[in-house]
């Protein structure tokens, strides 16, 4: 087995069990907490593996950052009060025709589904089963490519890609530049996209030569954007280098946005969400998505109830100013994306939930029964019944409340509740 996997030149990932051992070393695991991670690493799907930079950071970050930024990369011990579900986005299940790696879901958005490569695994991330297994489709990048292309010359709707994984920025540079550029000169197109946590894991390489005199090339042009989506979770994961990297993405014209997943063991704590926010600002990053962590298979001590990830932003916000706090709050699953707009009769004793579909699929994707309770509106409001000990996530949500969900085994079922 190789141990140390390169990459890109001049990069390390530490993957494997050999690999976890090296790691440990890194870090400074003593022999009780490489035997316990390792055991909670067995039970998780997501296979181990972390850049060298990132091993470096959590090695030089101060308790309790270091615990936390851990958590990232290693499943921790906690509390598992439900079963996950692989899946939980519908990232696979919406993809299975001939052109699986093409999503259509939101009218104005294309899904180009890369592949499945990321240079370190989150244990939290819902792609588990993607990343797990790392399978290539039989269409290159190019072809890919082509075939996005043809769809929008068949779907005026679509104006923006958002180039998903994996982790996008895991390709090799001239790669990435290639497949934004391909799709950007296409009419319709506004905006190419991606999400990627490489600003924690390997800032260095967004001071690419080529790549910031591409984006800064691109961004000139009026009506056409690059935007990054930046995956940074905990305040400590912005090292030195992803401060540089974000000064200059910022000076190529790039507007990145911050989109953590919240998560037991990693941010839900008032105070490291107040510091998120305020690197965001001061590194020109504007809040955008905070998504409450889905039932994962596997690593479900991540999981926060609905009323605490509310109750901690409103507390954070509390002390954030208004450019601060502009991030929304989400739930999201298969069926759309949910924002978390507040309980009744308040957070201490929730009895309802309040939800706004804030991005609502085509009614293709949905269920019947769920059409016809909310006949198409994209702003419908959702006023639920909350259960205050057993409500994670949107599926036990819609089970308590007869509406359809999926079970962990990721079967869709129309509860009598
Ligand atoms: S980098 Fe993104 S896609 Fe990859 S494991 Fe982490 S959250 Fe998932």
């Amino acid at each position: 087995m190789q141990v140390v996997h390169r990459v890109f030149q001049h990069m390390r990932i530490y993957r494997g069990l050999e690999g976890f051992h090296l790691f440990a070393n890194v870090v400074g695991l003593n022999a009780e907490e490489r035997a316990q991670r390792l055991a909670l690493l067995r039970e998780s799907h997501m296979p181990f593996m972390v850049t060298e930079f990132y091993a470096n950071l959590i090695a030089t970050a101060a308790q309790p950052d270091r615990d936390r930024l851990l958590n990232i990369v290693l499943p921790f011990r906690g509390l598992r009060h439900f079963s996950g579900r692989f899946d939980p986005y519908g990232n696979v299940k919406y993809r299975r025709d001939s052109m699986h790696f093409l999503q259509h879901k939101y009218a104005p958005t294309l899904l180009v589904h890369m592949y499945d490569f990321c240079i370190s695994n989150c244990q939290f991330c819902y792609k588990v089963n993607e990343i797990r297994h790392e399978k290539q489709s039989g269409f290159g990048f190019s072809a890919k490519i082509d075939a996005a292309l043809s769809y929008i010359d068949g779907h005026p709707e679509i104006n923006n890609v958002l180039y998903s994984g994996g982790d996008p920025a895991a390709m090799e540079v001239c790669r990435l530049i290639e497949c934004m550029a391909r799709l950007l000169v296409h009419p319709s197109i506004r905006t190419v996209r991606f999400a990627t946590k490489v600003l924690a894991y390997n800032p260095g390489y967004f001071l690419d030569a080529d790549l910031l005199a591409f984006l800064t090339r691109t961004n000139q042009q009026p009506g056409k954007h690059i935007t990054i989506i930046a995956q940074l979770n905990h305040p400590a994961e912005m090292s030195a280098d992803s401060r540089r990297a974000l000064a200059a993405l910022a000076h190529a014209g790039v507007q990145v946005r911050g989109q953590p997943t919240l998560a037991a063991g990693i941010n839900d704590d008032e105070d490291v969400l107040v510091r998120l926010h305020q690197e965001y600002i001061d590194h020109q990053i504007i809040p955008y998505y905070f998504t409450v962590f889905m039932p994962v298979r596997g690593v479900e001590q991540y999981g926060i109830r609905l009323h605490h990830a509310y109750a901690m932003m409103g507390h954070a916000h509390a002390r954030l100013n208004g450019l601060e706090k502009k991030g929304v709050l989400l739930a999201s699953h298969d069926f759309g994306k949910f924002e978390i707009c507040g309980f009744l009769p308040d957070t201490w004793m929730p009895r309802e939930i309040v939800l706004r579909w804030h991005e609502r699929p085509f009614d293709s994707f949905l269920p019947r029964p769920l059409v016809e309770r909310y006949p198409r509106d994209h702003q419908a409001l959702l006023l639920l019944k909350y259960d205050l000990e057993r409500t994670y996530c949107i599926d036990h949500l819609f089970e308590q409340n007869g509406l359809p969900f999926f079970d962990s085994e990721g079967n869709l079922r129309f509860s009598s509740a």
